[in-house]
């Protein structure tokens, strides 16, 4: 059996003595006793895009939502910008996490937009909530987002008005609105049509080369492996491979790359 055609892609390198932007230490996660995450250690430096891969219930969901304290830890640090952002035992440890919480863009599977507001006004309201910045100013970098995601002719528009693939690339617009330092994405095709799977993946690819550090489980393997620096493979709660796409490919033997092989038939 051969492997998909995935090829590579040629992205800027980052530099590996860059400090980390956020960093992983150690993390446990159990629901009801059973061991969802089991000491995960990972290092996203500032620029990189990081895809995460790996079976249905290995724990990629789990891991992204205790990085923005959407799940609390049993164990370990979440460090961002070099500050202690979450640790076990402290998601109480308000003041520290709201200070650092816009830091963090989460774009999710579902879309999450408000569906009493328009387009606009869904860009606008976080913004609005959490900078000073002048009304008139806010909107026209909230028009200029939506211009860039391909939705500015529809910034009057309701969410059901829209496609799937049409509000999910709203919610990244409303993602990026906020200036995050890091953008966790979670499965943001996997609840599309598939003919709406692509725009949406483009808009992240092009968001990709312009530097913005991202962290994406997807299982579209050939995005994964096209757009990331390092392509993390996750199974029973650990990271089992952090390489990069073109070693990945080489791991022959490995259940990475029967894994890989699944998805792609
Ligand atoms: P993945 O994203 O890799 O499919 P998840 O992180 O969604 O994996 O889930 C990992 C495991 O944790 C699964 O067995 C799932 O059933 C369990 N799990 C996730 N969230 C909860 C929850 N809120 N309560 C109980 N179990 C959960």
């Amino acid at each position: 059996a051969t492997l998909p055609a995935l090829v590579p892609g040629t992205r800027r390198s980052v530099s590996p003595s860059a400090k980390p932007i956020l960093e992983l230490s150690d993390i446990h996660k159990a629901f009801n006793g059973k061991t969802v995450l089991n000491g995960i250690n990972l290092a996203v430096r500032p620029g990189e895009i990081i895809s995460i891969i790996g079976p249905s219930g290995s724990g990629k969901t789990t891991l992204i939502r205790t990085i923005n304290g959407l799940e609390t830890l049993d164990g370990g640090t979440v460090r961002l910008l070099g500050n202690d952002f979450i640790e076990a035992g402290q998601a109480e440890n308000a003041l520290a996490w709201r200070s650092n919480i816009t830091k963090l863009g989460m774009v999710f599977q579902g879309f999450n937009l408000f569906p009493h507001k328009t387009v606009l006004e869904n860009l606008m309201l976080a913004p609005h909530l959490h900078f000073e910045e002048q009304r008139e100013s806010l909107k026209q970098r909230c028009l200029a987002m939506l211009d860039k995601v391909g939705m500015l002719e529809h910034a009057n528009k309701y969410p059901h008005q829209l496609s799937g693939g049409q509000q999910q690339r709203v919610a990244i617009a409303r993602t990026l609105v906020m200036r995050p330092s890091v953008v966790l994405f979670d499965e943001p095709t996997s609840a599309l049509d598939p003919e709406r799977v692509s725009e949406v993946l483009d808009v992240i690819a092009r968001l990709a080369q312009e530097g913005i550090t991202m962290l994406i489980v997807t299982h579209e393997m050939k995005f994964a492996f096209t757009i990331s620096d390092r392509v993390v493979f996750m199974e029973h709660g650990n990271i089992e491979v952090d390489a990069a796409p073109s070693a990945i490919l080489q791991m022959r033997e490995h259940r990475i790359n029967r894994f890989i092989q699944d998805m792609a038939t």
